[in-house]
């Protein structure tokens, strides 16, 4: 109906909650989404393709691809760099698709910086009861253990504050259910119809 541009998907979280599960169950069943690809400086794992999985790239080439501003954002991440293609991004929108990315929180916060239209997802460790048990133990751990779990999660917590909706990965097919239904709700946002609405209108 619209010639509407695609709308910038962004998952992200703390290590460890699930994001690369998330994101492969999502494409098994959303096939209009467009993955952004990363490159990264880390090795091939077995099973990984080229271009599929990441593009593989020496340090010198990442470095590169940063100075020559080809990079939407990135982030070292265990001593590797990890980083979004910029040019694959903004030819998708401009084409009407949405592209999706998954990336690591340092990253997101980039994007959030350079695409605040972007739409934020913030997966969460897997179920608040065990965050919560996490925390207070059985009663039986020291008391540093316990500030320490609380500081994990405060800072947990507090990162997502930059992002738009939060979902909860205790059951990947829920959580995939959840993501489907923020991108159906953006896409119906008033504020990203209406000036199509206007146009007809004016005829
Ligand atoms: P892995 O090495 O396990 O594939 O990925 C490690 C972490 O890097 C994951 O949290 C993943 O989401 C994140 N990651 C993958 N690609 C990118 C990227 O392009 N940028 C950023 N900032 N993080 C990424």
């Amino acid at each position: 109906m619209f010639e509407e541009k695609g709308i910038l998907f962004i998952l992200s979280g703390p290590s460890g909650v699930g994001k690369g599960t998330v994101r492969q169950r999502l494409f098994e069943q959303e096939t209009h989404l467009k993955y952004s690809v990363s490159a990264t400086t880390r090795e091939k794992r077995a099973g990984e393709q080229e271009g599929i999985d990441y593009f593989y790239t020496t340090k010198e080439q990442f470095e590169a691809m940063i100075q020559n501003g080809e990079l939407l954002e990135h982030a070292q991440y265990v001593e590797n760099y990890y980083g979004t293609p910029r040019a694959y991004v903004e030819e998708q929108l401009e084409k009407g698709n949405d592209v999706f990315l998954e990336i690591e929180v340092q990253g997101a916060l980039q994007v959030k910086e350079n695409f605040p239209e972007g739409v934020f997802i913030f997966l969460f460790p897997p179920s608040l009861e065990e965050l919560k048990n996490r925390i207070i133990g059985r009663g039986t751990e020291s008391d540093e253990l316990v500030r320490n779990r609380l500081k994990e999660a405060e800072k947990e917590i507090s990162m997502m504050s930059e992002y738009d909706y939060v979902v909860v990965n205790d059951d990947v097919d829920q959580a995939v259910q959840k993501i489907k239904a923020v991108i159906t709700s953006e896409h119906c946002k008033r504020e990203r119809i209406e000036a199509e609405y206007k146009k007809i209108l004016e005829g």
